[in-house]
């Protein structure tokens, strides 16, 4: 099975505009494998297809990290449709390796999307579904974990990224 590189922060594709996804085919499928295993070995709990490099609405979602196939979700094209709620959570991102922060996101969402094989799904996520549904349609529409940030946290946050990045450590 193919693994891909997840790109970090500062490659512009993680922060282009998204196509829709339009061919729900074997291709897809296939993809959509690939990016459950990539996501799986990294470890992460979700991987958007930008930051495998494709500009695609397409993200894969596994809380379990490959320990329970049933919690595998295929998202394509989702959007968020009703949240309520407010919760200040920390977060991480396969795009900014070893930064967390904390990010206020919704308690309770429900995203609209489609399936691998196209058909209309609704899934419906409270705490940290939730979070991790909003982070990856986060990455659909081009934003990242520093558009969140503002003043001081985000000025932080972006020292720990070139202290990474000056110690050669900003790699995967
Ligand atoms: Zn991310």
């Amino acid at each position: 099975m193919k693994r891909w590189e997840i790109i970090l922060w500062g490659d512009p594709r993680l922060e282009a505009a998204n196509a829709p996804v339009k061919n729900f085919d074997e291709d897809l499928q296939q993809l959509s494998e690939e990016m459950f295993s990539t996501c799986h070995r990294a470890p992460g709990l979700g991987l958007a297809a930008p930051q495998i490099g494709l500009n695609i609405r397409l993200t894969v979602l596994d809380l379990s990290v490959g320990r329970d196939p049933a919690q595998k979700m295929v998202l394509a094209n989702p959007k968020i449709v009703e949240k309520s709620g407010s919760t200040t959570l920390e977060e991480g991102c396969l795009s900014f390796p070893g930064l967390f922060t904390h990010i206020q996101r919704p308690k309770k969402v429900v995203v609209s999307a489609q399936g691998v094989d196209g058909r209309e799904i609704l899934v419906e996520g409270e705490e940290l579904l939730a979070q991790a549904l909003c982070h990856e349609i986060d990455h659909l529409d081009s934003i990242l974990l520093i558009h969140h940030l503002k003043g001081l946290k985000r000025r932080m946050f972006l020292k720990k990224v070139e202290k990474l990045r000056k110690a050669g450590q900003w790699k995967r």
